[in-house]
Formats: C-alpha cells, structure tokens, sequence
C-alpha cells in the first residue's frame, strides 16, 4: 500500500460542509456567518502519550478527543479537523482501528476530516481542529472575577489511577469498578463539549483539564490576574481517591492524584454566584455532572482548604510538565 492508497483506504470521505475536502493542495472551509473559527493543535506521540501496544481504537478516539476538548475549553462547537501522522509502516491492522475509534467519535460530533498529511516515522499523530464560536461567546482563560464560583464537570483523578495501573505504581489496590472506570478515562476521554456551549454566556472563563487541576486553574488565575480557594473534600473524585487523600499514609500520592491528575479532560470554569442555577441547568441538558469547589478571590494565590479550612500545603505538587526532569 503506498501513501495514496492509505489516504484513500482510510481517511479519505467525501466532503459535506467544507467547500473542499480531502484531494487537493489545501481544503476549502468557512465559518457559518457570524462565528469565528477556533483553531487548535494537539499531538500524541507513542511512548509519550500512549504505550506502543496500546489499543490502536482507543488511540484514534484519543487523538481526536483532546482536540475536540481544546474547543470545549473556549466553547467552540468543532466542525473541521485535519490529520498529521507520522506511521512507522502502513499496517491495516493498526490503520483501520485507529480509523474506527477516529470517525466514530468525529461523527458523534458532526466533525468532518479535511486533509492532512502523511509520512514514515516513528508514530506522532497531530490533529488541528477548527471548531465555530460566536464573538463574545467563547470562555478564555482571562475572564475570571473576585467572587465567581469555581465549577468542575465530572470527576478528576480517574485517569491519573487509569495511569498508576498501567504502570503498575505501588498504590494501594484499586477496586475492580474503579479499575474499569479508570482506565476508560485515560484511554477514552469524553470531551465536554456540550456542556461548555450551554455555558456560553453562563461562565466567566474556562479551561480544560489536561494537566491536572491545580495547574490549569492555576492558568486561569494567572490570565484573570486573580486567586482563589477550593476545598479539597468538594473536588470530584472517587470515594477510594478521596479516602487516600486524607489518610496519612497515602496522602502524598492520593492528594497529587485529585489535585494534580492530569488527562481528565474535564471543565474547570468559573461563574457569577447568581449563576449557579443557570450553571446546573447547562449541566443537566448535557447530562454532566458539575460541582462548585470554591471561590475566585481579589488576592493571588491558590489555597487548597480542608475539611476544617486550614491551607494544605501544596507547594510540593505540580502539574504534568513535559520538559519537568525528574527530581527537579
Ligand atoms: P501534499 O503532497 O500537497 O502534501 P499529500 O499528498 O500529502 O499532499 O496529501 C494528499 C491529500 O490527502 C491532501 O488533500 C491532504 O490534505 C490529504 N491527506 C494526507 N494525509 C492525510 C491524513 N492522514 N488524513 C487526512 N487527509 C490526509
Ligand atoms: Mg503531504
């Protein structure tokens, strides 16, 4: 199979919205009146993202979803995607898996692939998606307020447990419901994308969750030039998680799990406190749960509080950083 026949066999559709899909030099794409087009590129590399035997499915869903939730962090419906792969081989036994889990989730969404390219090398896969927003309905990372509650969707920590068993880590032995649930959030995040477009006009900012929780609001504080508090005991996560995190012996990896976990892919956004109803409604119409966790607050700084509202001390958890050496 060469270059073409690959294209052709597996990513090549014909085109429904774009006016030029894949075939030519460049696609041809438009907003509908009115939007803008968000643009964002995300990339996985095996044995950085995912392991070299990993379910070639759960790979092709994967590449796509952390795209799709770049677009749910602005609130931007997705619409248009492009492929850049770097394959070691043309192996259909791998292509048409990876295929299967890609579409699949891209039709869930109404996504349409457009182009891309591809070359030999050791496996990379980048996807540019371009999602739809209206101006002045997108969340930025900037737009927090003194005040504003702080909501996430969903559950944290999930695929930061998914990631301790695929490795083996020496943590305590996880329960087998949690195993399952765990180890679909690290091989098959569900972007929230729903959820974040029934928050247009609703949230104050937004951000999604990728490299665990304290980093990205981290993020948000930093651009909305502002601080906050959360409450450690009102962060979802898993019963199992949260009585790691208080229990002296597994602290220091139960609380990094909820705090720091990354790959959730779940929202963290902030909202006016007289919105927290129309807040809860958005979630509900996206059958999503979201929960408050604290508040934005006129001074910098992120406190972590207890059950009992004293400060933790997090100075020593950090979020995933790619270039962070060990030990550092
Ligand atoms: P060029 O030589 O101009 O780079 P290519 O021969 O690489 O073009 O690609 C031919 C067509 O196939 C183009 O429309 C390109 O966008 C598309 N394409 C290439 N690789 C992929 C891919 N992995 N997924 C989707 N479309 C692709
Ligand atoms: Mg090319």
């Amino acid at each position: 199979m060469n270059e073409f026949e690959l294209i052709e066999r597996f990513f090549a559709r014909p085109a429904r919205h774009a006016a030029l899909g894949i075939g030519d030099d460049c696609a041809f794409v438009a907003p509908e009146a009115g939007q803008l087009f968000a643009v964002s590129t995300d990339m996985l590399v095996e044995g950085r993202h995912f392991l070299p035997d990993a379910d070639p499915e759960n790979v092709g869903h994967k590449t796509l979803a952390v795209n799709l939730s770049d677009c749910a962090a602005v609130a931007a419906q997705p619409r248009y995607a492009f492929l850049a792969c770097a394959l070691p081989d043309a192996d259909p036994a791998w292509l048409a898996p990876f295929a299967r889990g890609f579409f699949a989730l891209a039709d869930r969404y109404g996504v349409e692939l457009v182009g891309g390219d591809t070359t030999k090398g050791p496996r990379t896969l980048c996807v540019t998606i371009f999602g739809e927003v209206p101006p002045g309905g997108a969340l930025l990372r900037s737009g927090a307020q003194a005040g504003d509650m702080i909501w996430i969707s969903g559950e944290v920590g999930r695929a930061r447990v998914g990631l301790a068993l695929e490795r083996g880590e020496p943590v305590d032995p996880v329960p087998a419901h949690l195993q399952h649930e765990a180890l679909q959030a690290m091989h098959r995040p569900e972007p929230r994308v729903d959820l974040a477009i029934g928050l247009r006009g609703v949230a104050t900012s937004g951000i999604d969750i990728s490299d665990g929780l304290l980093g990205d609001l981290g993020h948000i504080l930093e651009r909305s030039a502002v601080g906050a508090e959360i409450f450690l005991p009102r962060i979802p996560a898993s019963a199992w998680l949260h009585e790691r995190a208080l229990d002296p012996q597994t602290a220091a990896w139960g609380r990094e799990f909820v705090l720091a976990g990354g790959d959730d892919y779940e929202l963290c956004f902030t909202a006016p406190v007289a919105r927290a109803e129309a807040v809860r409604a958005a979630g509900r119409a996206a059958g999503v749960a979201v929960t408050p966790i604290g508040r934005i607050r006129r001074d910098p700084g992120l406190l972590v509080l207890d059950a009992d509202g004293a400060p933790l001390d997090i100075a020593l958890i950090r979020s995933f950083d790619h270039f962070r050496g060990a030990g550092e």
